[in-house]
């Protein structure tokens, strides 16, 4: 099939997310036939490396041998079963797994099919947790100024991207922010470790106004990614677990783009030494290949919730809640962690990304140069008021796939990156800014 073929098709059949579609009138599409490691292919051999991981979700490479085997395996045996009055191998195996690997005490799973859905399992969870606990008032959320957690309704009301939210102003509940410890707003010479713990008193301070009514504050621990990579000190998050105990708040950790060693450990939370009552994960939990999401929570949460009456359990659903091939994906994403010792080795891989990436971060137009674990940031100075859109076109004729926002550009690659495809990646991206100065 030829390209422009289906870049017709799909603009006619398809209403592609996240995009105002008219400007595909100028843009084009860009059709992908294949993928291997870092790279994406193009109906006409073109390769393009993926360093955004495809939305963040990609970290062992596309179409990996082994993911790929681990779901052939479980199509000869189970594609899918519902959960409810129902389990299978595969479900149970990854929950065990992963109370081994969360911080201790995050011993129940709930399933969900995306990252927004778990958003939204977290905040009823929490709603009707504290319901079941004689706290009825507490039905509202706080999250951190410029914060991402997803787009359905609920999740919406915890996102603060104007962008996506005045349209629907009128559904989503109105639930307030805090300032964001976000490190680019410390003042010149402040340490960020002093600039987080100074944010952390404005939570304080409203956390002791209002917490009869607070359910849960919802964060993404280190890094917020929808807010430009946005990376913040984990004291910020230690203070927060104490003030959350304190004011009978719950905290959730949304995991969802940091956890699965995105940050340098498995999950962001361990840097901050903490355990969050709701951690979330999806994006990266079944190595980039399918829909799922997971909630887990503690022993306290689930407790609450037991009961001989049925109004008293958490009665939430999806139709393919758990579903058997994305657990065995995620299994198999599992299993790669442990045989190739993967966060040992992004730290030597980070490493050399930081070395190359020096004549980036010496860049005259390149401001905050930021790294945490596998994830690097920047801001340019560029005279195009549309630069994010020229740096995306200019990164497609380099070979990249690069995807800023607003000034901000970042890599987020899958961890078999290569030394020859860092190389490649921060050379190309020289030249970008460079064109775009
Ligand atoms: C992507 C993301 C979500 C939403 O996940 P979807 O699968 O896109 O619904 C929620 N929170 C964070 C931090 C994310 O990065």
């Amino acid at each position: 099939m030829h390209n422009t073929d289906l870049l017709a098709r799909s603009c006619s059949a398809v209403w592609h997310p996240c995009t105002q579609m008219k400007r595909h009138e100028t843009l084009p599409l860009l059709p992908v036939q294949r993928g291997s490691g870092v790279w994406l292919y193009d109906f006409e051999g073109k390769r393009y490396l993926d360093a955004v991981s495809s939305w963040w979700v990609n970290l062992f490479g596309h179409s990996n041998p082994r993911i790929n085997a681990a779901i052939i395996d479980q199509l000869g045996k189970l594609e899918h079963v519902m959960l409810a009055g129902f389990t299978h191998e595969p479900v149970v195996a990854l929950s065990e797994r992963l109370r081994e690997l969360a911080p201790a005490g995050l011993g129940h799973c709930f399933y969900g099919s995306d990252g927004a859905s778990a958003t939204e399992i977290a905040l009823k969870m929490s709603v009707h947790y504290w319901r079941n606990s004689e706290h009825p008032d507490k039905t509202r959320f706080i999250s951190l100024q410029n914060s991402y957690h997803g787009e359905t309704l609920g999740a919406l009301s915890v996102t603060d991207v104007a962008l996506f939210k005045t349209a629907y102003a009128a559904l989503i509940l109105q639930n307030d922010t805090v300032v964001s410890p976000d490190s680019r707003n410390a003042e010149a010479g402040e340490d960020t470790r002093d600039f987080a713990l100074r944010c952390a008193e404005q939570l304080e301070t409203y956390l002791q106004r209002h917490h009869t009514q607070i359910a849960a504050f919802i964060i993404e621990p280190l890094v917020q990614g929808a807010a430009g990579m946005a990376m913040y000190h984990p004291a910020y998050i230690t203070r927060a677990r104490e003030l959350c105990e304190q004011y009978q708040v719950h905290l959730i950790a949304d995991e969802i783009a940091v956890g699965m060693g995105r940050t340098g450990t498995m999950f962001a939370c361990e840097q901050a030494h903490i355990v969050p009552d709701f951690l979330l994960l999806s994006k990266g939990i079944t190595g980039g290949y399918l829909p799922l999401s997971i909630v887990m929570t503690t022993d306290v949460v689930y407790e609450a919730f037991y009961s001989d009456e049925m109004a008293r359990g958490f009665l939430h659903s999806h139709s393919y809640t758990g579903n058997p091939l994305a657990c065995r994906a995620a299994l198999a994403t599992l299993d790669i962690f442990a045989a190739d010792d993967v966060l040992n080795n992004n730290r030597a891989t980070a490493d050399y990304f930081n070395r190359i990436a020096s004549s980036l971060r010496e860049h005259p137009g390149v401001r905050n140069f930021r790294n945490c674990g596998m994830i690097w940031a920047f801001e340019f100075v560029s005279p195009h008021a549309d630069f994010a859109q020229r740096c995306f076109s200019l990164a497609l004729e380099h070979e990249l796939l690069l995807r800023p926002m607003g000034s901000t550009v970042y890599f987020m690659p899958p961890y078999v990156i290569s030394k020859d495809e860092i190389d490649f990646l921060v050379g190309q991206t020289l030249q970008i800014i460079d064109t775009l100065s």
